[in-house]
């Protein structure tokens, strides 16, 4: 659009905010009109500069209504103009003419353009393309999608006279004085007086002598901050400004406020993004046809990026920001449920016939099963039966009881004459797996596999074979253990995942129980599938186990995918774990007290700060520490060192060690927060608690509290930050997993949830981590009906969508 139609719009914007008012220029409306004419003769075409000019003759003598309807009328008169220099270069390409309201056509695909790198546009050279790289901003794209993380309203326009501080205003106002002041250590201030005609006031500027010359004497500026006393006076310190003949940015309006990086100004990322949004928002494709957005009530996605970045008020924002959240959860239900639909179409292995082996399953375990265990067991063996292979997720907060239910599965599975294979994240969990299912299985004729017996003696002997197959077995017991399964000699096999993926070719694989401890493992899955395919090629069932009860929201979501189980009971006479979060000076109490439950013949777990996520750091740390609560703190007890960087024996040592009763105190660090089940163990010391997010400090307490006497955590943390300290409290507050997942969840955002907080998929949630449920309602409901619909997304109108799900298909599946 021409600068002069630009520069009369913005002015009667202004004038419309104002009420009206006659006073969004200095002098007048009718001064102003004088003075455009004057300077737009020549420039713009005579009809359009008398049309608007004419139009607003003899403004000041106007009623109310009048102005307002002269106003509407110019400022409908200069968006035809800027419409009919647009027509021709989308006429290009395919439109969709927007039902009511919506004045502009919006294409459905991208400008190519859009992906070009931002140094195509003016004034982003080389140098600032780098740091905006910092801010994960490349092409021409990612800059319309760089989300303000907050506003600022300075829409609130007053006279001079009538600033009140504290509030944030704008205020219109002609330079009057302009004092530059030099300040110790090579700092300076510029003072700039402005007035307008109701009084003056001063504005202060630091380190930016250059801005000496933006204020000339009678230039025409518009400031927007809060205004200060000081000293007795009305003060700008450090406003917002602009000229009052440029495109209003940075003031006078509702401000976005982006997250910055070292070396860009939000000045100068804020011109840049409202170039971008100027001259690109409306070459982005919609990829909704009209009638989806229409059913879904969502605004076009052009409008939605303009209005991010440059909202004309707060419900254009909400709106803006609601389409772009949508984008993001319909993208990803979609995803999901074209996923499960695929999963759904391979055959399966029904194992119906095992199901009569879960009342000597029952009837064979230590203690009896809680309702909710028994419902979940119900669900899965329900699953297990059908010929649809199962995706189902085992929840259950710590110490709730999932290895039995485990093992109900894969006893089902067993005598159906299917292999199983339980997959552990560690190595320590999957050691501890083996000897926990041994236990629960040995009485259902379940014998440890024997690396000595030739394959023929392996497959003729009685019962059911239990084997291991961790990175610390010996190479020839590895293989062994490896092709005895491929034979199909071994029918439950327990161990790492990475080991089990790496070596294993399962003969009949009919069940893989995946122990994610706290991730959900949604993207490890298909891959497992493949790798499970037994040679007829039907796929496994598979029962993910999660230690981290999962928010509902997020629950939701994933139901696109999976099937949920939820194990919300725990198992009767559970004591809840007294929590106190201790003082720094406290440190000296927190070792008495450990020392204290030790000599009634217990144990304890010390846990390291965690000071960097690195394991060889945090191994030498926890070695330290081990050193001096050996030398300074414990002499007289037995302890034991528990660190990443240990070779697999060495680990498996201290831990027998520890079940066995002869360490009274592991020292270790975060690698200890899987599923290690030591009942005797009741003190849990967590050093620099502050460091470790809600779910892994949950994780840690979980260790104790396995047994009948009362259990202790104590958090010991140095100098939390605010969030610290949030998280600290809470953990004192609630013994409730699901409560503290839910916090979580508002405090981290999902990234954590799915795994993937490397991989960059969850950049692809910047709108969505902040939307509401009713958000994450409607994309579910909208997917389900274009599922029903046509669910791969093969017409041609959804092409532009079924488009977006494959990329981001190929982004999450790539990790
Ligand atoms: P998690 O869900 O954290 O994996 P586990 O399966 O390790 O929990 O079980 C925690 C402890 O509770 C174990 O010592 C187990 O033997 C015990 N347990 C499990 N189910 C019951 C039950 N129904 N009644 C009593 N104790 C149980
Ligand atoms: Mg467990």
């Amino acid at each position: 659009m021409h600068p002069l139609l630009q520069k009369a719009g913005r002015i009667l914007d202004l004038e419309r905010r104002q009420g009206f008012a006659d006073r969004a220029v200095i002098g007048g409306i009718d001064a102003f009109v004088a003075r455009w004419r004057a300077e737009a003769r020549g420039q713009l075409g005579d009809d359009v500069v008398d049309a608007v000019a004419d139009r607003l003759d003899g403004y000041a003598a106007l009623g109310a209504g009048a102005r307002r309807e002269r106003v509407a009328a110019v400022v409908a008169l200069i968006a035809a103009q800027d419409g009919a220099a647009d027509r021709h270069e989308t006429a290009a390409t395919e439109t969709v003419p927007e039902p009511a309201g919506a004045a502009q056509a919006v294409r459905v695909d991208d400008d190519p353009g859009l992906d070009q790198p931002v140094t195509r546009l003016r004034g982003i050279g080389d140098k600032a393309a780098v740091k905006l790289r910092e801010l994960g901003i490349f092409t021409i794209r990612d800059l319309l999608y760089h989300p303000p993380s907050r506003y600022k309203d300075f829409s609130a326009q007053s006279p001079i006279n009538q600033l009140r501080p504290g509030e944030d205003t704008t205020i219109i106002g002609t330079v009057w004085d302009v004092r530059a002041k030099r300040l110790p250590n090579r700092r300076s201030m510029l003072t700039v007086i402005l007035s307008d005609a109701s009084g003056t006031i001063a504005c202060s500027f630091f380190n930016q002598p250059f801005l000496e010359r933006e204020f000339r004497q009678g230039a025409q500026i518009v400031v927007s901050g809060k205004v200060e006393v000081w000293a007795g006076r009305l003060v700008f310190r450090a406003p917002e400004w602009e000229h009052l003949d440029q495109d209003l940015i940075h003031t006078g309006r509702v401000v976005p406020i982006y997250p910055l990086t070292q070396g860009v100004t939000q000045r100068w990322l804020r011109k840049h993004i409202r170039r971008a949004v100027d001259a690109w928002a409306d070459r982005v494709g919609d990829p909704l046809p009209a009638e989806l957005r229409r059913r879904a009530g969502v605004v076009p996605l052009p409008a939605a990026l303009r209005a991010l970045h440059v909202p004309p008020g707060p419900p254009e924002l909400e709106a803006a920001r609601r389409r772009l959240a949508f984008d993001e959860l319909l993208v990803l239900q979609l995803w999901l449920r074209q996923r499960r639909r695929a999963a759904r179409a391979r055959p399966g292995i029904p194992l119906a016939e095992g199901r009569g082996v879960l009342d000597a399953v029952a009837a064979a375990l230590p203690f009896a099963l809680t309702g909710a265990q028994r419902r979940c067991i119900d669900e899965i063996a329900a699953d297990l039966a059908q010929s649809v292979p199962m995706t189902r997720l085992l929840q259950g907060d710590v110490g709730s009881g999932k290895t039995a239910v485990a093992a109900a599965a894969v006893a089902v599975c067993v005598s159906a004459g299917h292999q199983a294979a339980i997959m552990a994240p560690t190595e320590i969990l999957a050691e501890q797996h083996f000897a926990g299912l041994k236990r629960l299985l040995e009485p259902l004729g379940y014998r440890p596999f024997d690396a000595t017996l030739p394959v023929e003696a392996q497959l003729l002997a009685e019962g059911y074979c239990l084997a291991r197959l961790v990175g610390s077995l010996r190479p020839a017991e590895k293989a062994a253990t490896a092709a005895a399964i491929g034979a199909g000699a071994v029918d439950l096999v327990v161990g790492t995942h990475a080991v089990i993926q790496a070596s294993v070719q399962f003969q009949r694989l009919g069940l893989a129980v995946v122990d994610e401890q706290h991730r959900f493992g949604v993207l490890q899955r298909a891959e497992l599938q493949v790798k499970g395919a037994d040679g007829e090629s039907r796929v496994p069932h598979m029962l993910i186990m999660t230690a981290t009860p999962i928010p509902r929201t997020l629950a939701q979501v994933l139901s696109a995918d999976l099937d949920q189980s939820i194990i919300d009971e725990l198992p009767p006479g559970r004591k809840p774990i007294a929590t106190r979060w201790l003082r720094p000076h406290e440190r000296e109490r927190a070792y008495q007290y450990v020392r204290h439950r030790v000599t009634q013949g217990e144990q304890a777990y010390i846990v390291c700060p965690l000071i960097e996520d690195s394991d060889a750091i945090a191994s030498r740390a926890a070695v330290a520490e081990f050193e001096r609560l050996s030398a300074e703190v414990f002499p007289d007890l037995r302890l034991g060192l528990l660190h990443g960087r240990l070779r697999p024996v060495e680990k498996e040592a201290v831990m027998a060690e520890f079940y066995a009763g002869r360490v009274d105190i592991l020292v270790s660090t975060s690698v200890i927060e899987v599923g290690v089940d030591v009942p005797n163990a009741t003190v849990m010391l967590i050093d620099g608690a502050d460091r470790f997010g809600l779910a892994q400090l949950h994780q840690f307490r979980g260790r104790v509290g396995r047994g009948p006497a009362e259990s202790v955590c104590l958090l010991l943390a140095d100098d939390p930050s605010d969030a610290a300290a949030a998280r600290l409290r809470l953990m004192t507050e609630t013994g409730d997993g699901l409560k503290l997942a839910e916090r979580d969840l508002e405090l981290r955002g999902p990234g954590d949830y799915f795994g993937v907080r490397q991989s960059g998929i969850v950049d692809r949630f910047r709108f969505a981590r902040l939307a509401p449920g009713e958000a994450l309602a409607l994309a579910q409901k909208v997917a389900g009906e274009i599922m029903a619909d046509d669910p791969d997304l093969a017409g041609r109108d959804l092409a532009a969508l079924g488009a977006r799900v494959a990329a981001f298909s190929l982004a999450a599946e790539r990790v």
